[in-house]
This record gives C-alpha cells, sequence and structure tokens, in this order.
C-alpha cells in the first residue's frame, strides 16, 4: 500500500471520528441542525476518500468520478451547516450549480479518458472555490469579543485548505505530470496533499467547534445579562455598570446621573386586564425607556415594574431632561388592544453621582428614597435625591419624612 494511501485512510477516520463527535453534539442538542448537517458533511467526505483510497480496485467512475464530487458535496453539506448557524438562506441553489458544473466536468474528463491529473485539476479547482466561499462565510459572522475576531480564527482552516487546494489546481493544470496517477499515488506533491488533508481535517472540524461554542458563549452571555420579558439589561447587568460608572467618577471626577423608575398602580393593571396584559406593559415601557436615552445611555429592569436608566457623563440639567421626556413619553404611550385606553404614569427618582466621598450604597439608598418620596407625593413626577450629608453617611429608614429628595416636577 502507497505511504499517499495509507494517509488518506487515517483522514478517512479522523472524519468518521468527527462525525462521531457531531452526532453527540447534535444529540444534546447544542446547534443541532448545524450539528447534524456537519456529521452527514464528514460521513460522505469519509466514504469520498474510502473511494478514492480504492482507487484502482474499483470502476474508474467511482475511484476517479463519484469520488472527488462526493468530497463536494460534503463541503456543500459543510458550507449549508455554516449557514443554518448563522440563521441565513442556505445558499442551495449555489451548491447545486457547483456540484452540477463539477459532475458535468468531471463526467467529459472521464469519458475522453483525459487522466488523473484532470480529474485533480477539476477537483481542486471546485474544492477551493467551496472553502473560499465557507472561509468567507465564517469571518462575515457576528462573533467578535472586544480584542479578538473569533470568527477571523475560525475562518482561518478554511482559507487554508483553499488556498492550498488552488495551488493544487495550478500544479495539475500546469505540471500534470506531478499529481502521478491521482491523490492517492506516492508523488512529492500528493504526500503534502495528503498530510495537508490530514492536518486542514482536524483544523477545520476544531474551527468549526470553536464557532458553536463562541455562539454557546455568547448566547449564555447574553441571557445572563438580560431580562427575558423586556430584553434590556438585568438587574445584576445595570448594578454592574452602575457600579463601574461609580468608580469611574472617583477616580476621574466625571459625573453621572442614575434614574429609577417605577409604574405607577400596576398592580390594578395586572388585576383588571390580566397578567399578560401587564406583561405587555412592561415590553412597551422597555421600549419607551430604549428609544428615549442616547447610545451610551443604558436601561435595565431592576425588578418587576421597575427599571433603571444609567446616564453616563450627565449631570443636573440633563438628567432632568431625560427625566422630563420619559415622564411625557410614558404618559402618551398608546397600547394596543385590549390596553388602548390605559393611560400609563410612571414615578422617577434621580440621583446625580458627582461626590467622590459617596459610597455606591448611599447612592442607591437615596434614590430608592428619591422613588419613594415621588410616590408619596403624588406620583407621575420626577424627585432629584439629595445628596447624604458627610455626616450622616446612612439613609436607613424609608419613611417618606426622612428620605432625603427633593421635588422637581
Ligand atoms: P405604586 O404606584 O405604589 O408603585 O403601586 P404598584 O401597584 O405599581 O406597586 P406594587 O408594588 O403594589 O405592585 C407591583 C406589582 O407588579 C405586583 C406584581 O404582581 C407586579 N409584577 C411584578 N413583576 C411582574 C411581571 O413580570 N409581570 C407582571 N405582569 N406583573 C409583575
Ligand atoms: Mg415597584
Ligand atoms: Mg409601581
Amino acid at each position: 500500500m502507497t505511504g499517499s494511501r495509507l494517509i488518506l485512510i487515517a483522514v478517512l477516520l479522523q472524519q468518521g471520528l468527527f462525525a462521531l463527535g457531531w452526532y453527540v453534539l447534535a444529540r444534546i442538542g447544542v446547534e443541532r441542525r448545524a450539528s447534524v448537517h456537519w456529521m452527514v458533511s464528514t460521513l460522505v467526505i469519509s466514504l469520498a476518500l474510502a473511494l478514492v483510497a480504492l482507487r484502482g480496485e474499483v470502476p474508474a467512475a467511482l475511484g476517479y468520478g463519484l469520488g472527488p464530487w462526493l468530497v463536494a458535496t460534503g463541503f456543500a453539506l459543510l458550507h449549508r451547516g455554516v449557514r443554518v448557524l448563522s440563521e441565513r438562506p442556505t445558499g442551495d441553489a449555489e451548491h447545486a450549480v457547483v456540484l452540477a458544473l463539477m459532475g458535468l466536468t468531471l463526467g467529459w474528463v472521464l469519458h475522453r479518458q483525459a487522466g488523473p491529473a484532470a480529474v485533480v485539476a477539476v477537483a481542486s479547482w471546485a474544492f477551493s472555490w467551496q472553502l473560499l466561499r465557507i472561509a468567507r462565510e465564517v469571518r462575515s459572522m457576528p462573533l467578535s469579543t472586544a480584542r479578538v475576531s473569533v470568527a477571523g480564527i475560525c475562518a482561518l482552516p478554511f482559507l487554508l485548505i483553499g488556498l492550498l487546494m488552488v495551488l493544487r489546481g495550478v500544479v495539475a493544470t500546469v505540471s500534470p505530470s506531478t499529481v502521478g496517477g491521482g491523490v492517492q499515488t506516492d508523488t512529492g506533491t500528493n504526500h503534502i496533499t495528503v498530510i495537508g488533508f490530514l492536518v486542514t481535517g482536524i483544523l477545520m472540524n476544531l474551527g468549526l467547534m470553536a464557532l458553536v461554542m463562541a455562539r454557546l458563549v455568547l448566547r449564555l452571555r447574553h441571557l445572563s445579562e438580560h431580562d427575558a420579558l423586556t430584553g434590556l439589561l438585568n438587574r445584576g447587568a445595570i448594578e454592574a455598570l452602575v457600579v463601574e460608572e461609580h468608580a469611574r467618577m472617583r477616580r476621574y471626577g466625571q459625573a453621572f446621573s442614575v434614574l429609577s423608575l417605577d409604574v405607577d398602580h400596576f398592580k390594578h393593571i395586572n388585576d383588571r386586564h390580566g397578567h399578560p396584559a401587564g406583561d405587555a406593559v412592561l415590553r412597551s415601557l422597555g421600549q419607551v425607556l430604549m428609544a428615549t436615552g442616547r447610545t451610551i445611555d443604558r436601561c435595565g429592569r431592576a425588578g418587576g415594574e421597575e427599571f433603571w436608566m444609567l446616564l453616563p457623563g450627565t449631570g443636573l440639567d440633563g438628567a432632568r431632561q431625560v427625566a422630563d421626556r420619559l415622564l411625557q413619553d410614558v404618559r402618551a404611550l398608546r397600547l394596543p388592544e385590549p390596553l388602548q385606553d390605559l393611560r400609563l404614569s410612571i414615578s422617577i427618582g434621580m440621583a446625580v453621582c458627582d461626590q467622590a466621598g459617596e459610597s455606591i450604597e448611599q447612592v442607591l439608598r437615596r434614590l430608592d428614597a428619591a422613588v419613594y418620596r415621588a410616590k408619596h407625593e403624588g406620583r407621575d413626577r420626577v424627585v432629584v435625591a439629595d445628596l447624604t450629608p458627610p455626616s450622616a453617611p446612612c439613609v436607613p429608614t424609608m419613611s417618606p419624612t426622612s428620605a432625603p429628595a427633593t421635588p422637581v416636577s
């Protein structure tokens, strides 16, 4: 048995093991549809490599025709899986055209008995087109973190093997003798190619696995930071941003403001119209908040019917404008049926933070007290939280008389 043939069998086994890996991922529900595509793809490529390794022992139509054509089918399935993963159209028309053209050209080459180098040239050009297209597809997936383009790294193996195929296509076209009787025969070029298959087979599958893992991590991160009902940040995430902004203010002295908004008489809405209607109101409010803030402002649902808005770099006047606009926008909000007659209002507590000596706990306490005061004074208004006097760092009580807050509207 030739060395090239042995390595081909190793690649075949390797692809079979990867098929098993994709089967397991599909079974446990990790990117099920894409994993099934890649399982079938690796199985088809294994079958194709078996036919290529058996050249000389099986009819030429199978070894030199069906074998390379099945590899291209495997790459088409791989590409389709990437598109399924990125939720784009599957691109079946392109796959069908590539496979039809390749099938016709291989049939013609075999019919003309043009020799193995012509088969290698046709296959290499088709594979290079497919692999470079996959590299481009993977590269464009929105998977970048602040520092690293995860998608770029995952695309690299496809780019490398695609370029290797371009090189092989050129060699087979300009110097047919270097490919001998096909990839299974022992020539220097073929050794490089099959070792390339071995290495890039591993890298390609690792690239796909990294893609799946990166998406999983990003999705879990999104779920852990966002509120399922409104799509806004959840309590933990918005609180972390407020703490971060507070630390920045202490270090660099840049003021910021926080608004705490609580829906007025929300319990009545639930009682009168039902919980699903209450949920719809919360979703609409979330949209009002997102539409009202600037791009650098951050909104979160702090719990129940209470929302927070963080306004970085914003002092008293700016925050008051935002709060007044929110009051108006919520008053003007028209909800869909059956809530079309409902008139909503919110009470807003507002804390401006520009004192390096004030702790975050003190900020949150006076913010809370300001909301409480807004409720107490009749709701549908903004109350600015007064600064806690340095001599009395704690404002433990929530009673309206002791709450340090100033009504503004
Ligand atoms: P106030 O004007 O004093 O704020 O009165 P309120 O009725 O808005 O306040 P209260 O705290 O008495 O009631 C809040 C209600 O919000 C009670 C709770 O059932 C409801 N609630 C909390 N979370 C959700 C939710 O996710 N969906 C719905 N529909 N209701 C919720
Ligand atoms: Mg409340
Ligand atoms: Mg309320």
